[in-house]
């Protein structure tokens, strides 16, 4: 891997004190190859090396870190830094409606398929009404495609006619959109398998007509070196606004990302990840650069393995309340996944009938500081109390203050909300037996 490489080549520096430029040099030779192997383009690698190098000559050898570790560090964070910083950019969805969200790419990117996915998301996270529309009139089956897509995935697509134009598609979609008040319309464009001028005069058409709120270039993250052309013709034709990133799922090292972003300076706003109509993530350029450098997926791998296991307990904890059972110490399982995950929304998810619920608590209250002292308090509880929180009267609570540090207020005031949540979970409950009743289930 590069940071074994990057070690060995820096490994006598330990105990100098600045990077002096010749080691440098031969550090980003491996940095140059690592990128290269991740099919990042040449002209965007040797940008890069050139940044990277002004950066680390002269740097400080740091006493903590090897210097290996250090240009490493160096290489990694001013990736992340092209790749758009921490942090995802959503898709914005900050228009008057209906807000037109254009798909570009070459054929066989993955247009189709992500157009299906963002509606989901769309539809699902946001809430929002979204209309999906095929403008390809190159394939025959491609507007099935898209219908089929959308019947699968529960979102309305624009019934098919035959014989019009993409432009004339693209009109119909926005007037549906109008007339049945649809929030979102994505148009998702038919592809050529190379950049030629008649694909780019067609969406530029598309585009004046529909005045898409975001342009979306759906890139194969298998692409390579030609990746770049692809960004730019269609960056200058059009003024791309966004970039997906399809087949990330593959083992491509996603040099891709880097190129697009060099060349159009629009973020990465999505990575598809698979072919199932969930396979959308937000793209983070940390794991990406990461992936590049061949250091591996380390917080992606580290983020799975958590989500797992936070599912896992959260269906524990779902199955305990709707067998009425819930305890301080379910109570305090709760809290640890709350300051994990920064919600409730997870746990109250798997339960029936807690949508009313989920919309009522505000996520934002919750106040890390209380949620530790609160496990502070149930912590210092015995057994027998978290289990029957009904035998804790005024001695105890004194003694639990005193354990945890808080007042016996604090202490009241954990029981009192403990049972406000008990009680609302019966009532959750009862509610949500009556739902599966009414669907036949229970
Ligand atoms: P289009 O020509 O740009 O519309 O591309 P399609 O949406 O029809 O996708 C072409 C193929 O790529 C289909 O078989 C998709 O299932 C597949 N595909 C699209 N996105 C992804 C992805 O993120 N991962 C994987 N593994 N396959 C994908
Ligand atoms: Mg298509």
């Amino acid at each position: 891997a590069l940071s074994d490489k990057l070690s060995g080549v820096f490994d006598r520096l330990r105990g100098r004190g600045t990077l002096g430029e010749a080691d440098v040099a031969e550090a980003l030779r491996e940095v140059r190859l690592a990128l290269l192997d991740a099919d990042v383009a040449l002209p965007v690698v040797r940008d890069f090396i050139a940044r990277v190098r002004e950066r680390a000559v002269g740097a400080e050898v740091l006493e903590s870190v090897t210097p290996g570790q250090q240009i490493v560090k160096i290489v990694n964070d001013a990736l992340v830094e092209q790749l758009g910083g921490a942090g995802a950019v959503p898709v914005n969805l900050n228009a008057a409606a209906p807000i037109p969200i254009l798909m570009v790419g070459l054929q066989g990117s993955g247009k189709t398929t992500t157009a299906g996915k963002l509606g989901l998301r769309i539809q699902t996270r946001e809430r929002r009404r979204v209309l999906l529309a095929s403008l390809d009139t190159q394939r025959p089956a491609a507007q099935l495609q898209l219908q089929q897509l959308g019947e699968r995935a529960g979102v309305t697509s624009l019934p098919i006619v035959a014989g019009q134009t993409p432009v004339e598609i693209a009109r119909r979609a926005l007037d549906t959109a109008r007339r049945e008040v649809f929030d979102v319309v994505i148009l998702d464009t038919a592809g050529r398998l190379s950049i030629d001028a008649a694909l780019m005069d067609e969406v530029r058409a598309i585009r004046d007509v529909a005045a898409p709120a975001e342009t979306l270039l759906v890139v194969d993250a298998m692409t390579g070196q030609d990746a770049v052309n692809t960004a730019r013709a269609f960056n200058e034709a059009l003024g791309v606004t966004g970039i997906v990133l399809t087949r990330m799922d593959g083992d491509a090292r996603g040099g891709a990302a880097l190129s697009m972003r060099a060349v159009t300076g629009a973020p990465i706003k999505l990575a598809g990840t698979g072919e199932k109509l969930e396979a959308l993530e937000d793209f983070h350029p940390e794991r990406v650069a990461g992936r590049i450098l061949g250091l591996g997926d380390v917080v992606g791998l580290v983020e799975k393995a958590s989500e797992t296991l936070d599912e896992q307990e959260a269906e524990r904890i779902a199955a305990r309340i709707a067998k009425g059972k819930f305890d301080l110490e379910d109570y305090a399982a709760q809290l640890r996944q709350i300051s994990k995950m920064g919600s409730l929304s997870s746990i109250l998810g798997m339960l029936p009938g807690a949508g009313k619920l989920k919309a009522q608590i505000d996520d934002s209250k919750l106040d890390t500081a209380i949620l530790k002292r609160q496990a502070a308090i149930i912590g210092s509880m015995t057994r027998a109390e978290r289990r029957a929180p009904d035998i804790i009267k005024a001695s105890r609570k004194k003694r639990i203050a005193a354990g945890s540090g808080t007042s016996v207020q604090d202490v009241n005031r954990l029981l009192k909300q403990f049972d406000d949540m008990s009680t609302m979970m019966k009532r959750m409950n009862k509610l949500g037996q009556k739902g599966l009743m009414r669907h036949g289930l229970a």
